[in-house]
């Protein structure tokens, strides 16, 4: 356990004479921790050392007298907020006077009244403790205020290092500061110059827009994020941005003003405004290229004197037809198709007559047969319909009425007046062939067949 002592005030008691000193030690030392000494050298020291609350100081000593030590204890900072009481048996006014100008706090004479050197005592001591307590706290405020600022000089460095426009409002959306980089943007030195000033005086263009969301935050007391805008800088640039306004609150969630910061989004806009415009024009350009695609498949597939399909198609297409027909029990049939003496006509009329005819006939069996019925140009003067579903009987009826009616036709070119005729020959899925190839080569035998029996004819292939 810690002696009482301890938690007691220190006082030093400083004596030419040892009985004095027990004088006074006897009063006081119920009370205080009394440290003494009769000498002025080794006053000093222990002033220095034990830092007493109070010293009781004697005028008169051998080597050092009391004033002596006294102006050594005030040159000295450690012990220069020590008070010092003067103890004399000196009576003139002269020396208290002297006492007091050198800046004792009491000055009492002997012989020593207790109950009077108690209660100076005592009050000095306490007058000393509320002092210490009063520098202490003067200290720690200064070091408070010392780290105050350098948190605020902080603060500053980093708002004015980033990229980002920061500035503060009161609730009446009046600026109370703001990062450099807003004070440059409004075009004043800094902070201190925007303290006081509302939108109207600084974006009078955006000031409308700018305090009605200053005003949603504080009445919410809800942050307000990305809002996208354009202000226009005091250089006149237009500047988009991306603006937040968060509300800042007191302790007891009172909305007490807003800090806001927007974000200079021009570069990022102006490069999302070009990608826009590139993915249309690359859109526009795609669906042209799909346009030309088709275009050039389509091309593939027909005939360019006729429109007709072609060969290519026909071969493609085919094998799909017979799987149709299997799947839906029926029968194909492929109408093999030869204008007959036809080098006579190009040897007569002149080629393009030919050509001519050619599309005449193309034409015709385009518009005679059913949507159904596939018509291609094989070559030359040759055309093949694939025909689904129709009877045997049909087939031929139909087709001998093509042969028929394009034989009464009368084909006008230039002038020139030509009656032309075709054979054909028929060949039938599944009945004579299951093989695509086969029946092709089935309807040119029939179609040989009727150029053999004098042409103008229709023939059915026959095992
Ligand atoms: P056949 O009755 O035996 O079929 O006699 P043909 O003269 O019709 O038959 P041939 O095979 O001897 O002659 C076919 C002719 O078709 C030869 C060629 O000059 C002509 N020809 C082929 N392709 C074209 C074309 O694209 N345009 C024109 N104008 N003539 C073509
Ligand atoms: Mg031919
Ligand atoms: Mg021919």
């Amino acid at each position: 356990m810690n002696s009482p002592i301890e938690l007691k005030p220190t006082l030093l008691i400083v004596d030419g004479m040892p009985s004095s000193i027990a004088v006074l030690s006897a009063c006081l030392q119920d009370d205080y921790h009394v440290l003494s000494t009769t000498n002025g050298h080794s006053a000093l020291e222990i002033a220095t050392q034990a830092l007493p609350e109070l010293i009781l100081l004697d005028v008169i000593m051998g080597e050092l007298d009391g004033y002596t030590v006294y102006e050594q204890l005030k040159a000295n900072p450690i012990t220069l907020h020590i008070p010092v009481i003067f103890v004399s048996s000196l009576l003139e006014a002269a020396d208290e006077e002297r006492a007091f100008a050198l800046g004792a706090v009491d000055y009492i004479t002997k012989p020593i009244s207790r109950p009077l050197l108690l209660a100076r005592v005592r009050s000095h001591i306490l007058q000393k403790i509320n002092n210490d307590k009063l520098l202490a706290f003067a200290q720690e405020l200064s070091q408070k205020e010392l780290e105050a600022d350098k948190s605020k000089r902080l603060l500053n460095a980093v708002l004015d290092a980033i990229p980002i426009r920061v500035f503060w409002k009161d609730p009446d959306s009046r600026y109370l500061g703001c990062n450099r980089h807003f004070a440059n943007d409004n075009g004043v030195d800094s902070s201190e110059d925007i303290k006081g000033r509302t939108d109207f005086d600084l974006m009078p263009e955006r000031a409308f827009a700018l305090q009605a969301f200053a005003h949603s935050v504080i009445s919410t007391g809800q942050s307000l994020l990305n809002q996208e805008g354009a202000i226009t800088t005091h250089d006149g640039k237009l500047t988009h941005i991306s603006l937040n306004h968060v509300p800042l609150l007191a302790t007891d969630g009172s909305v007490i003003g807003i800090v806001g910061a927007y974000e200079d989004i021009t570069q990022r806009k102006n490069t999302f405004d070009a990608l826009q415009d590139a993915k249309i024009k690359l859109e526009t350009k795609l669906e042209e290229i799909e346009a030309l695609q088709d275009k050039l498949l389509e091309a593939a597939i027909r005939d360019p004197l006729t429109g007709l399909y072609n060969r290519r198609y026909l071969t493609e297409t085919l094998d799909i037809m017979l799987a149709q027909a299997t799947r839906n029990d029926m029968q194909l049939r492929a109408v093999m198709i030869d204008i007959d003496h036809f080098k006579a006509v190009n040897d007569t009329h002149g080629h393009a007559t030919g050509d001519e005819a050619l599309k005449y006939l193309a034409q015709f069996l385009a518009t005679q047969s059913r949507t159904s019925d596939i018509v291609c140009r094989l070559g030359g003067e040759e055309f093949l319909i694939l025909m689904m579903g129709a009877t045997a009987e049909n087939a031929q009826i139909k087709v001998d009425k093509y042969r028929e009616d394009f034989a009464n036709l009368t084909i006008s070119h230039q002038q020139k007046i030509i009656n032309l005729t075709f054979s054909a020959g028929i060949a039938t899925y599944p009945q004579h062939t299951e093989n695509s190839k086969t029946l092709l080569e089935y309807s040119d035998l029939a179609l040989y067949v009727s150029k053999h029996n004098g042409r103008n004819r229709v023939s059915i292939f026959t095992l």
